[in-house]
């Protein structure tokens, strides 16, 4: 087994601090750019708000203006902004809770950021959008987590559904989206008049691809604590209830609930968030209720294969972690840990593992060091200790997508997989980059004889677009190549199609960027 292309990418491709050459370029051009939007916005305010009404129609968006509508600030005729200016204040506590820690300092809600002036005349969808905003630091970071005792696990066997016959193999169909993360301006998009929430309209573009498959998994990166914990966005996150059943609805199985803003109403809004999922019958891993949760995760067996999914966070927004002896209440990226659920899920028989990882740094296109060696320590397991290796590395939080690399056993034999990062499934940050997603698409295969078979795997981009439509707001996650392909169908002009086409060209070079030998390229859809 060959691990060279995750554990040394080569060096002309991207730098060991996961900087590759022409993102540094891009750091420095966005910086310029920005500065000189913002002295033109200066100069030239009261016409540009004139521009930008009244709102085009969706049908009559082009390439052009398509930036620009997407950046600009929501007007005053676009309905109410509820609870839009709660965001900067920490949530208040249900009575009876336990106080909630103090939250990291905010920065500048990049939801909400006036890119009016940003995006015109920009030539490609990537072009002249805003630099985004330095990321924090790691609070927790890689491996700041003390080393749990070693502990038994008893299972969560979900979707009993015995192997069939013998002598056949048996083949799981599996889908995995990114950030679905419900900015203040994500959760106007889907207000309905009578107050409540209707996320499913915004997916209905991709449901088609999500029902293909067995096993559908996104990470939910807001707490569903309930309205009455008032519903937030940027900084600290709780969005509305009504998407767990909306994800259901739309053919998600499974939500990832371990990541950076699981701490965002503190562990009784996780619990909350926990039974909210579960009420609407989907299935979740990464975040556990009670005592008994703390020897659970989470096997499912479609079509006969079993299939454990394990998932950790780097840190949780500033807030603390378990306490000790607490450590089930909430996978946090520790190798050990992580090694440690591998090994148990392995000996419970599980055909293949996945392990989510909520890491990396935020807008960066490729993954950072830490990133590298961490997958690179999963994928390689502890053979020595009788450890085999993680086979499918789902990663997120970046908001943008990183590469898709699959190591190599052999001709005709694909290896473990590794998605770097997802990037945004359905959210509403106006940065380059930011509004492009990855539905990664799979299957596993058991044959007679045991042998696991990963893939083949199809990379299918997608891309979070707003837009006006018979003066309302509309908001649609699109598959990008059939909205290129066919732009009337998405209501988009010829030339808004030939954007995203060009979108297209250069989000799938880079999502094998990390892989020169095209004969190990995954498909494209
Ligand atoms: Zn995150």
């Amino acid at each position: 087994m060959s691990l060279s292309p995750i554990n040394a990418p080569r060096s002309s491709r991207a730098d060991p601090l996961g900087r590759p050459n022409s993102l540094l370029g891009l750091a420095a051009s966005g910086r310029l750019a920005l500065a000189a939007a913002l002295l033109a916005l200066f100069l030239a305010g009261p016409a540009l708000a004139r521009q930008y009404l009244p709102q085009p129609d969706l049908a009559q968006i082009d390439s052009r203006d398509l930036t620009t509508a997407m950046a600009r600030k929501p007007s005053s005729q676009e309905g109410p902004a509820p609870a839009e200016a709660a965001d900067q204040n920490p949530p208040t506590p249900a009575p009876g809770a336990a106080p909630e820690p103090t939250p990291p300092p905010a920065a500048a809600d990049p939801s909400a950021a006036d890119l009016s002036a940003v995006g015109q005349g920009a030539q490609s969808l990537t072009d002249g959008l805003a630099e985004p905003p330095t990321p924090q630091p790691n609070p927790v970071g890689l491996n700041a987590v003390p080393l749990p005792a070693e502990r038994p696990l008893v299972f969560e066997i979900k979707h009993k559904v015995p192997r069939p016959l013998v002598g056949k193999s048996c083949t799981v169909k599996f889908a995995a989206v990114g950030d679905i993360l419900i900015h203040d301006t994500m959760r106007k998009y889907s207000l309905k008049d009578d107050g409540s929430y209707d996320f499913k309209p915004n997916l209905r573009y991709v449901q088609p691809l999500l029902a293909k498959s067995d096993l559908v998994i996104g990470n939910l990166e807001n707490p569903l604590a309930g309205a009455e914990k008032r519903l937030t966005g940027y900084p600290n996150f709780n969005a509305p209830q009504e998407l767990a059943a909306d994800l259901k609805e739309i053919g998600f199985t499974t939500v990832l609930i371990s990541n950076n803003h699981s701490m965002d109403r503190g562990w009784p809004g996780l619990e909350t968030t926990i039974e909210t999922v579960e009420r609407a019958g989907l299935d979740y891993a990464g975040g556990y209720s009670d005592p008994e949760d703390k020897r659970r995760r989470l096997i499912s067996v479609y079509n006969g294969v079993k299939i454990a999914l394990l998932a950790y966070t780097y840190g949780l927004n500033g807030y603390p972690g378990p306490k000790s002896g607490e450590e089930w209440r909430l996978g946090v990226i520790d190798r050990q840990l992580i090694w440690n659920d591998m090994r148990s899920v392995q000996e419970e028989g599980a055909d293949f593992i996945i392990v989510s990882l909520h890491f990396g740094n935020e807008y960066q296109r490729k993954p950072n060091a830490e990133q590298l060696k961490l997958v690179g320590e999963l994928l390689a397991g502890d053979p020595t200790n009788g450890l085999a290796g993680a086979d499918l590395i789902l990663g997120h939080h970046p908001h943008v997508v990183q590469p898709f690399v699959q190591v190599d056993n052999g001709p005709g034999l694909p290896g473990q997989a590794v998605i770097y990062s997802l990037g945004n499934f359905m959210t509403s940050q106006p940065f380059a980059y930011t509004y492009l997603g990855l539905i990664l698409e799979g299957e596993l295969t058991v044959t007679p004889d045991g042998q696991k078979i990963l893939g083949p795997f199809t990379l299918i981009p997608t891309y979070c677009h707003k837009g006006v439509k018979d003066g309302k707001r509309v908001y649609r996650v699109i598959p990008l190549a059939l909205a290129a392909n066919d732009p009337q169908s998405y209501d988009l002009t010829p030339a808004m199609g030939a954007n995203l086409a060009k979108t297209l060209k250069e989000m799938n070079a880079h999502l094998v960027s990390m892989e020169p030998d095209s004969s190990k390229w995954p498909n494209f859809k």
